[in-house]
């Protein structure tokens, strides 16, 4: 038994997925004319109470054709340094928009209005013209770490005022929602673009989506065609992501719950240093001197556990759709024994 907690990447389609995806009705989706992402783009606007979505093969993506629809060559993108769109898109933010980024030092992966409001660049011909600025929710850096509610609003006042568009990227959304007990309605009145995955915590093989007003998105499949991203009959995809949306939502707070007893585990071991505060389905924490991460991660894979060293000291673990209640007791009995 292979237990799998390098991503919530891993999963592989349920039958019932399966099934749905084989019944998928499809046509040609760059003629508009797939009946699937159709529906599935109507489904998730209307989840988000936004105006229209758009289908796309990745996360990183979506929020690329965001960046680029919301700035211009030369603009400045304010966002947390640990942030996915800056560390984990290969430089795209320069590569696709020639725009430049704002790091700010958040709290796990979080900002604040404070500091956004500060790093707005001036009215200055020298300086970059600060035009967006980027949260993630849940953080993947900060751990699956959730922002407050409150401070988002905060930050959509500063940028309401300052004129700067507001992106969400929420790979990891409906963990967030699942865990604070917050509405895609909540999220879809605040920002002017939300990037979902379903390929994450919601166990579709394959695609993410974004979300905004129409003129963004009529905008977005222009920059989406350009990217390569536009797909033929991709309903097969589509039918995944709609049956992920109507099943696969609740069924998070499983993975928090698991998430929370292992870290119950990985907390009580001598040579685990510290542990990031677990609020949804990723457990990272740090060791001490007298193991590396790598040496680690190879001890749990002779127990045919799998994690990850995100950095020498630092392991991650991402609870997800395949990983039985089974595999979460057997993972503690694994780290009880180390
Ligand atoms: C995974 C992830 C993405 C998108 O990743 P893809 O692999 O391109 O789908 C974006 N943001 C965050 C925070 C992520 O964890």
């Amino acid at each position: 038994m292979l237990i799998d907690f390098r991503s919530d990447t891993v999963t592989r389609p349920t039958p019932g997925m399966m099934e749905a995806m084989m019944k998928a009705k499809v046509g040609d989706d760059v003629f508009g004319e797939d009946p699937s992402i159709n529906e599935l783009e109507n489904m998730a606007a209307g989840m988000f109470g936004m105006e229209a979505a758009i289908f796309c093969p990745s996360g990183t993506m979506t929020n690329q054709i965001a960046i680029k629809c919301h700035t211009q060559a030369g603009d400045e993108v304010i966002c947390d340094e640990t942030s996915h769109i800056y560390q984990y898109e290969g430089g795209g933010i320069a590569f696709n928009s020639g725009a430049s980024v704002k790091l700010l030092h958040g709290d796990l992966g979080r900002i604040n209005a404070g500091q956004v409001l500060a790093a707005i660049q001036p009215d200055d011909p020298h300086r970059p013209h600060t035009s967006l600025v980027a949260l993630e929710n849940t953080s993947n850096r900060g751990g699956g770490s959730c922002y407050d509610f409150e401070e988002i609003k905060k930050i959509k006042a500063v940028c309401s005022e300052k004129k700067l568009a507001f992106h969400l990227d929420g790979a990891r959304l409906w963990n967030a929602m699942v865990a604070k007990k917050e509405t895609p309605k909540q999220y879809g009145e605040i920002f002017d673009s939300i990037s979902v995955c379903l390929s994450k915590s919601l166990g579709c093989p394959v695609g993410s989506l974004l979300l905004g007003k129409k003129d963004l998105i009529k905008k977005a499949r222009r920059v989406r065609k350009v990217f390569g991203g536009g797909m033929r009959q991709a309903g097969f995809l589509a039918a995944a992501g709609i049956y992920a949306l109507q099943n696969n939502i609740e069924r998070l707070a499983e993975d928090h719950r698991h998430a929370k007893q292992i870290a119950g585990a990985v907390g009580s071991k001598q040579f685990v240093k510290m542990i990031l505060p677990v609020e949804t389905n990723i457990i990272i924490f740090e060791l001490d001197e007298s193991i590396s991460a790598p040496v680690l991660v190879a001890k749990l894979k002779e127990s045919d556990i799998l994690g990850y060293a995100i950095s020498p000291n630092r392991v991650r673990l991402v609870l997800h759709l395949d990983i039985s209640k089974e595999m979460t007791e057997r993972t503690i009995q694994v780290f009880n024994q180390l």
